[in-house]
């Protein structure tokens, strides 16, 4: 039986019009993630993270001018980040690096995955899903699939 939950809340990215100039700075608490972005692609994440209380139905959000511009932003709900497993945040920060760091768009196509039947084909799907077990199984195939 594969039991699909896919998460309700959203992930979005909000390209902004003013432009600022700040250094980038990123919350430890997602030191993980950046460390997991950057061994598997081998490019450094040149954007700032933070948490915000509340970001309404999104789990997070990226500001972008351009793909890894400094001065780019990516903001995390800060209770919904401490609702999810560690996969979960894997996942929501690889899709906000997508958008950040390599300018990718959302990828809305599901099919199959290592015998999971309907699931998302990317992790650029506009809905978190990290935290489903055809997620978990099968790590290598999203990874390489972010990429390509
Ligand atoms: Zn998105």
């Amino acid at each position: 039986m594969i039991l699909i939950v896919l998460l309700s809340l959203g992930i979005a990215c909000a390209p902004h019009q003013t432009k600022t100039n700040v250094t980038v700075s990123i919350d430890s608490s997602f030191n993980s993630q950046v460390k997991l972005f950057e061994d598997l692609y081998s490019i450094p994440v040149n954007v700032s993270i933070r948490f915000v209380p509340d970001l309404g139905e999104y789990a997070a959000v990226c500001h972008e001018y351009s793909p890894n511009n400094p001065d780019n932003w990516i903001e995390v709900d800060e209770s919904y980040w401490y609702s999810i497993s560690d996969a979960g945040r894997d996942q929501l920060m690889l899709h906000e690096f997508g958008h950040c760091v390599l300018g990718l768009d959302h990828r809305e196509a599901m099919g199959n995955v290592g015998g999971h039947i309907n699931v998302p084909l990317s992790i650029m799907y506009p809905i978190a899903f990290g935290d489903n077990e055809y997620y978990r199984e099968n790590l290598q195939y999203y990874y390489e699939e972010l990429i390509k």
